[in-house]
């Protein structure tokens, strides 16, 4: 599951900034008479290549910091199993008791579901479990039948496999919280 920080630029913008002020250029005689009649002056290639370098340099440093991050948290993070919902909590850190990297990664309020195979996030464990209404249970019918049937009375109907019963039910969770 990936999560991807939106770009700080006003940030980056100031690290570059800074990248580009402790770029020294020596002017050479034809930059000291064009200062001296009052021109603008351009970077010549050389120079403007010292400069594209520190801004890449700041640019890599960005990139290889994002992948770290991702790296440690993203592995870990499961999420919300209503879809459309974006919300996600550590699962490691959940287990070992440790504070996620994040607060927004916490596990508080969250419930597992066993039968669906995921959790959900505080707000819709509430709005489906917290009543006992819509928790869904395998049950078996026959032998090569076994639905998802909810607590409201909701049933898969026969399945082809796990999670396509686990998508029906989904389907069931986003009605339910759609009607009044
Ligand atoms: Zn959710
Ligand atoms: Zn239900």
């Amino acid at each position: 599951m990936t999560t991807l920080l939106p770009y700080d630029v006003e940030s980056a913008r100031e690290r570059i900034a800074e990248a580009a002020r402790a770029v020294e250029i020596r002017l050479g005689p034809n930059a000291l008479a064009l200062a001296a009649a009052r021109l603008p002056i351009r970077l010549s290639g050389g120079e403007a290549d010292l400069v594209a370098a520190a801004v890449l340099t700041v640019l890599g440093d960005d990139l290889r910091q994002a992948q770290a991050a991702w790296e440690q948290g993203g592995a870990a993070l499961r999420t919300c199993l209503l879809p459309g919902c974006t919300r996600q909590f550590d699962l490691i850190a959940s287990v070992s008791g440790a504070e996620p990297a994040r607060e927004i990664w916490s596990s508080a309020g969250w419930m597992q579901h066993r039968a669906l195979g995921g959790a959900a996030c505080p707000d819709h464990a509430q709005a489906l479990w917290a009543s006992g209404q819509h928790v869904p249970q395998w049950r078996r019918e026959a032998d090569d039948d076994i639905r998802l049937v909810c607590e409201c009375g909701w049933s898969s109907g026969e399945v082809v496999f796990r999670g396509h019963g686990i998508t029906l039910w989904q389907a069931h969770a986003l009605e339910v919280l759609r009607s009044p």
